[in-house]
């Protein structure tokens, strides 16, 4: 097939492009790099079925030549960068829905959305299946993504309703694994960078908040699945293991072998108190269940950060009043 990915720079992006292409799929990578790092992609541009195209996706999208699939991934994903990205992120979710759902449509694509846990919101149910439709404050700082993916979703069905679109709406629960960034401001990534520098891990709240992490092939095997299947309708793809941040904590912290403390700091507002996917639907349609423990997972994670050099873990940079431009981190 022919396959456009769009996110294709970012951490799930890149790697959902490698498996395109081991699968024997022709991929157009589009990307304009406001979260995501030309260097996730280095390796595929010496394949001969990958190309990449720089362009924002708000924007009118043009590709020349049929496509057979359109997956849509590109949005911030992290707290830190949709709080600090706020308008791009409800014009990724929005705008660039509606641009992609029209070039699929065009082209008469299959369509793919990468939605998210997030639409659960602060869900007051646990463990959440597909059809809870969630506790989302919309007009709180988290809102400007979980609305985004709630109206994406919302016209991603439109146009499955009215025109006939082949679609499929993947709901990623926390992933984690390498080409994540360092300072992407995920738990994951910052437990990690933090043990390996010596630095204390940083625990929001008391951290008795939960969480169920999910290895980024195990996701990827989800999402192709999920793609290659006949189910139209929300999936969730995640590890239904579930625990608290501060397990996480002391995890890393043994994993990395590092002398970190461990400090607590405020919890940000409206972090979800708890999170876990019911993944019976993902079991009966797809055969699909993750794999790969959080020990082997973590393991493999901590390796790329610490090949990754210390010297490119470069400190955030202040500009002005907002913590922006992050060197080595893109
Ligand atoms: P990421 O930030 O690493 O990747 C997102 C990519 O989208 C980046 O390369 C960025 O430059 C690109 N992008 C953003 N706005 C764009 C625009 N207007 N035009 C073109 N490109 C644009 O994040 P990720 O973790 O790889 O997430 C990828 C997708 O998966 C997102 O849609 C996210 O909402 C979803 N998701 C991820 C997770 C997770 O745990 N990683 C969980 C739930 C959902
Ligand atoms: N968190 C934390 N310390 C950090 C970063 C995050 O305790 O340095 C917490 C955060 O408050 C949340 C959980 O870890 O409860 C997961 O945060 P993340 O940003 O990875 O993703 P979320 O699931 O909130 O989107």
């Amino acid at each position: 097939m022919r396959i456009l990915v769009t996110g294709a720079a970012g951490f799930l992006g890149s790697h959902l492009c490698r498996r395109l292409l081991a699968e024997g799929h022709e991929v157009i990578g589009m990307d304009n790099f406001v979260t995501g790092r030309p260097a996730n992609l280095a390796a595929l541009f010496e394949n001969r079925d990958f190309h990449f195209v720089q362009h924002d996706v708000t924007n009118f999208v043009y590709v020349e030549g049929p496509l057979d699939v359109v997956m849509h991934f590109a949005s911030p994903a992290s707290p830190i960068d949709y709080l600090e990205l706020p308008i791009q992120t409800l014009k990724v979710g929005s705008l660039g829905t509606h641009k992609t759902l029209g070039l699929a449509k065009a082209k008469s694509a299959k369509y793919f959305l990468a939605s998210t846990s997030e639409v659960y919101g602060d869900p007051l149910v646990n463990p959440q299946p597909e059809s809870y439709w969630g506790n989302v404050n919309p007009v709180g700082p988290r809102g400007v993504y979980d609305e985004a993916k709630r109206f994406a979703e919302a016209l991603t069905m439109a146009y499955h309703r009215i025109h006939g679109l082949d679609v499929r709406i993947v709901r990623i629960f926390n992933t984690y694994g390498p080409a994540m960034r360092p300072y992407d401001g995920r738990v994951v990534s910052n437990f990690i960078r933090q043990a390996l520098a010596g630095e204390s891990l940083t625990v929001y709240g008391d951290g008795s908040q939960t969480r169920s992490f999910c290895y980024v092939d195990d996701e990827i095997d989800g999402i192709y699945r999920l793609l290659m299947s006949d189910f139209v309708g929300p999936m969730n793809i995640g590890n239904p293991d579930e625990m608290t941040v501060m397990e996480l904590a002391r995890l890393v912290v043994e994993l990395t072998g590092t002398s970190s403390g461990i400090q607590t700091r405020p919890l940000p507002q409206d972090d979800p108190r708890v999170r876990r996917p019911l993944i019976d639907r993902a079991r009966e349609v797809l055969g699909w269940e993750p794999r790969t423990s959080l020990a082997d997972g973590l393991a493999s994670t901590i390796e790329y950060f610490r090949q990754r050099a210390e010297s490119e873990f470069a400190r955030p940079v202040v500009t002005g009043s907002r913590v922006s431009a992050r060197p080595g981190d893109r």
